[in-house]
């Protein structure tokens, strides 16, 4: 068993509890930074990023959550792509930044503003239905990300060492998948204590 927790603060943290809790895992709404100390692994919800940022500033967050990623695993999805990822596109700086990723933000056009599409993704035998909303991508990887689905050629999910993140909401289908994917990561990693990413 291990104990999960979901960023509380902003975005679709309902529905990362609901589609996390059928799992081998307690899970955590975090809403105060002493609740990070007893987890084995965090999921950071989809959301706006900016918004999710100046809460994470206004509570105290920031450096608990970069201290978090020293040690655990942690699972961003779509704003939590971004608040994971070591370069944004057209900002200065990274939020925890602790994934070699460069991203970018609301990158599928006005057009697209929010879309469905089936996704093969490494590791799973069947498709994926990914809901993109405001989505971002990945558009660059550093030498060790696995990179684990594409959309149109754009990297839409990947994992580098112990963080895992895709641009689209897994949460938002009753498809609990990817949210296996990371509970079985956690675990791995608990059982492993595997020092680096
Ligand atoms: N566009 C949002 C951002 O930049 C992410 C959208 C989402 O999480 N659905 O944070």
């Amino acid at each position: 068993m291990v104990k999960v927790g979901v960023l509380g603060l902003q975005g679709a943290i309902r529905e990362h509890v609901k589609a996390l809790e059928t799992k081998e895992a307690d899970i955590v709404i975090v809403k105060r930074i002493e609740q990070l100390e007893d987890l084995d692994g965090l999921v950071l919800p989809g959301g706006e990023s900016t918004t999710m940022r100046r809460l994470i500033d206004q509570y105290g967050f920031l450096e608990p959550l970069k201290a978090f990623a020293a040690e655990k695993p942690i699972f961003g999805t779509c704003a939590g792509l971004i608040l994971l990822s070591e370069r944004i596109e057209g900002l200065e700086g990274s939020h925890i930044g602790v994934m070699d990723v460069t991203a970018k933000r609301n990158a599928f056009g006005r057009q697209r503003e929010s879309f469905e599409a089936p996704l093969p993704v490494k590791g799973l035998d069947e498709d994926f239905i990914g809901v993109f909303i405001r989505a971002p991508y990945i558009e660059e990887v550093g030498e060790n990300v696995e990179v684990l689905a594409t959309f149109n050629d754009k990297i839409v999910a990947a994992r580098d060492g112990r963080f895992l993140a895709c641009a689209f909401h897994p949460e938002l289908t009753d498809d609990d998948r990817m949210h296996q994917l990371f509970i079985d990561m956690v675990l791995e990693f608990k059982k492993e204590g595997l020092a680096t990413k």
